[in-house]
Parts: C-alpha cells; structure tokens; sequence
C-alpha cells in the first residue's frame, strides 16, 4: 500500500479550475518530486493534499485512509507537515518557539527532535533566541523545514526549499533533504529547480496546466529531451 495516494483531483480557486484531474502515488522511502512551469499546479496539489485548498472531487489517501476535506491542522497529527513556500514561519517568535510551535500537538518530550534539527541546521542553534523575522532569507528557510520535522511526520511536503537561496545553499538545502529522507521522512517535493530536484529524487511527476503529463524514475526524466528541453533548461 502506497504511503499516498492522490485520485484524479480537482481543485478550484473561485470560479479557476487550477487541477484537472490530478494523480500520483508516493511509496514510503520515496523522495517524489513535481516539476512544471509556473502556474502549472505544484503549489496547489500540495495545498489540495494538505487541506489548505480542499479538492472539489477526487480523493487523496494517506496511511490506507481517505483524507480529502480533512481540515490542514489535523494533518499534523495524521503525519503530515508542510514546509510551505514563502516560508510562513511565525515572524514575531524565537527561533526556539517556532520549532515548538511545530511540535505542539505533542505530549512527549520532543528535545531529542530539536537536537536532530539543530545536528542538521547548526545556523538554527547559534540563533535560536533570535526573533524569527530579523533572520536571513536562507535561515528562515532552514527554520520552516525544521519546524515542519518537529512534529515527527511520515511525509514531509516541501514547496521550493531553494527558492532565494544563494547557490551554495541550494546545494546544502538540498543535501539536508536527502538526509532527511535517509533518517526515515517520505517527501514530496515542490521545486522550480527541476535539475536538482530531479538529483534527489527516485521519481518525479510533470504537471501542465492542472494535469500530470508525465512521470517516470528521476533518471529517466532528466534524460528525456522534452523534459530536458522544457524544465533543465537544455535544447
Ligand atoms: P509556481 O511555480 O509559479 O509557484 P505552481 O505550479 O505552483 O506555480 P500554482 O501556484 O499551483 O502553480 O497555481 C496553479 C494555478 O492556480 C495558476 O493558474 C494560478 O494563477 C492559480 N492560483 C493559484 N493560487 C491562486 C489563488 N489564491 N487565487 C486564484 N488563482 C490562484
């Protein structure tokens, strides 16, 4: 049994249809990744599986249950956390109380899971009284995707973790990922940055306008010259 399953979901914005019919699977141990132009529904087939942008049809099963119209916030009990794009963190907190805040439907003592936070973002250590706000673009990235493993998911959703990083730190991000990944953590990934994206994950899912036009194995999609031509910036 899939760890996810996304049925032929439909998702609207007011009267704007952006998913027409989307499908994918996601086995546990996966790093999934979905690649697209902008405006092709990358962003909002996360929110669909989250909650935030529940699908008008369609299902979406996680963990053998059917999820679609669960509210976002029972998500994280269910076992599943999002780093969202644009980073979201609570601006006006510490760092330490965001990492708190993401553990806060936990009754057990999640210490442990803020020293792995701290072994994998060292940068969220020296900082952790800081107000979140003050911090770089790059540190407040870290601190989205540590808040999002406090609460110990099973699958992680991540929306452009690269996204206004310096290149340097494109690389650590993504290195951090696979680590993740490696400790135990399912993760579909959202990433403008198809090349890396496509590095670390064992398969990837094209989506255009609202629908999957292909999916197949990481290393097959980066050797596909449409895919190449398209999204790898390559003729
Ligand atoms: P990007 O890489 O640019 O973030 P994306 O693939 O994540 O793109 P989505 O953000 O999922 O794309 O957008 C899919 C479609 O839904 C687009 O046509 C977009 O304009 C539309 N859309 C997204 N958010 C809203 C919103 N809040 N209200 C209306 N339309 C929206």
């Amino acid at each position: 049994m899939p760890l996810l399953e996304v049925e032929n979901i439909h998702s609207f914005y007011g009267h704007i249809q952006a998913l027409r019919g989307v499908s994918l699977v996601v086995e546990e141990g996966e790093v999934v990744t979905l690649i697209g132009s902008n405006g092709a529904g990358k962003t909002t087939t996360l929110r669909s599986i989250h909650g935030v942008l529940p699908p008008k049809e369609g299902k979406v099963i996680f963990d053998g249950e059917e999820i679609q119209g669960t509210p976002a916030h029972d998500m994280i009990s269910r076992g599943i956390a999002q780093s969202p794009e644009g980073r979201k963190i609570f601006s006006r907190m510490t760092v330490r109380e965001n990492l708190e805040m993401g553990a806060y439907h936990r009754t057990d003592d999640i210490r442990e899971d803020m020293e792995r936070v701290f072994d994998l973002f060292p940068r969220l250590k020296e900082r952790i009284k800081q107000e979140a706000g003050t911090m770089s673009g790059g540190e407040q990235q870290m601190l989205a995707i540590g808040r999002a493993l406090m609460s110990r998911p099973k699958l992680l959703l991540l929306d452009e973790p690269s996204m206004g990083l310096a290149p340097v730190l494109v690389e650590r991000i993504f290195q951090i990922i696979r680590e993740i990944n490696e400790q135990g953590t399912t993760i579909l990934l959202v990433e403008q940055n198809a090349n890396v994206a496509l590095e670390i994950a064992t398969r990837g899912y094209v989506l255009e306008t609202g629908t999957v036009v292909n999916s197949a194995p990481a290393e097959k999609l980066r050797q596909d010259p449409k895919v190449r031509e398209a999204y790898l910036g390559e003729i």
